[in-house]
């Protein structure tokens, strides 16, 4: 692989509240940091993604939703924010009609492919693409892991983080299989660890011995800065770049870019 290689990755779990969009935030925004251009598409209907960046769509502008029904491309829709290099391809609370509309669209599995795909000339301005899905295996995450090469999974460190992965893991193959041959595991990412007590590092232990080959050496503590961060719409870097859950994801980014 080569380093100038462009790559798409979705961040998925259906689990909810997870980490996947704090996840998301600060790995786009530390790679953008480092000088990359970076685009974050937000495919969930709670914003998170786009609302923790600062990044608001008023009522009746459109949003990913009009993107994913053909009414509008990813060019006119992408915003900046508080981060230099860092666009953002925004969600609103529209998005919980995908669900209702996406089933009866042509090519329903391939609307988000297809956009990056018919918009070549933007989508090559972003070595690195990240998107945040939500917290279920419907479509809008069908079709977030059909338009990525690679998939991040985040997992709690808690006694139930191993819990709905084998059917994360059965989604991914049957993705593989018939929607997006390219598809692959970049890694598991445990977040909001305590790795004082001995329930984190049992934690640790187990992702790590179901997935020795996949799971970042980077693991995400539990930090207030992360947690606080959204509300001010920055990335934890820009709140409190010296606070652990800041040097976290800045590891975690280095790990991405040299693993691909
Ligand atoms: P959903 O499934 O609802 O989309 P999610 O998987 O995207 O959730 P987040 O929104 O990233 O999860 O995180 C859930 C909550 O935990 C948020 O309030 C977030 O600020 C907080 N949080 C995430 N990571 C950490 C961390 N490492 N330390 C402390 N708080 C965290
Ligand atoms: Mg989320």
């Amino acid at each position: 692989m080569t380093r100038r290689q462009k790559l798409r990755y979705a961040i998925a779990n259906q689990k909810g509240g997870v980490g996947k969009t704090t996840t998301a935030i600060n790995l786009a925004a530390s790679i953008a940091q480092a000088g990359e251009r970076v685009l974050l598409i937000d495919m969930d209907s709670q914003a998170n993604a786009s609302h923790g960046l600062g990044v608001r769509v008023s009522p009746g502008q459109p949003s990913v939703f009009e993107v994913l029904l053909g009414e509008t491309s990813l060019a006119s829709v992408a915003r900046g924010c508080s981060v230099p290099n860092l666009e953002v391809i925004p969600s609103s609370p529209d998005m919980a009609g995908a669900s209702v509309m996406l089933p009866f669209l042509e090519r329903r599995e391939f609307r988000l492919r297809d956009a990056l795909a018919r918009e070549q000339e933007f989508a090559a301005r972003f070595r690195f693409v990240f998107i945040d899905c939500p917290p279920s295996l419907g479509l809008l995450t069908v079709n977030s892991l059909v338009a990525a090469e690679r998939v991040i999974i985040p997992v709690q460190g808690e006694y139930y983080a191993l819990e709905g992965l084998a059917q994360l893991m059965s989604t991914i193959s049957a993705i593989q299989e018939r929607l997006n041959p390219a598809l692959r595991i970049a890694g598991l990412v445990l977040t909001m660890m305590n790795a004082r007590t001995s329930l984190g590092r049992q934690v640790e232990q187990e992702i790590r011995t179901h997935f020795p080959d996949l799971t970042y050496r980077t693991v995400v503590p539990r930090n207030v800065r992360l947690a606080e961060a959204p509300s001010h719409g920055v990335p934890v870097s820009m709140l409190d770049p010296t606070c652990s859950g800041s040097d976290a994801y800045f590891d975690l980014a280095l790990e991405v870019i040299a693993n691909g």
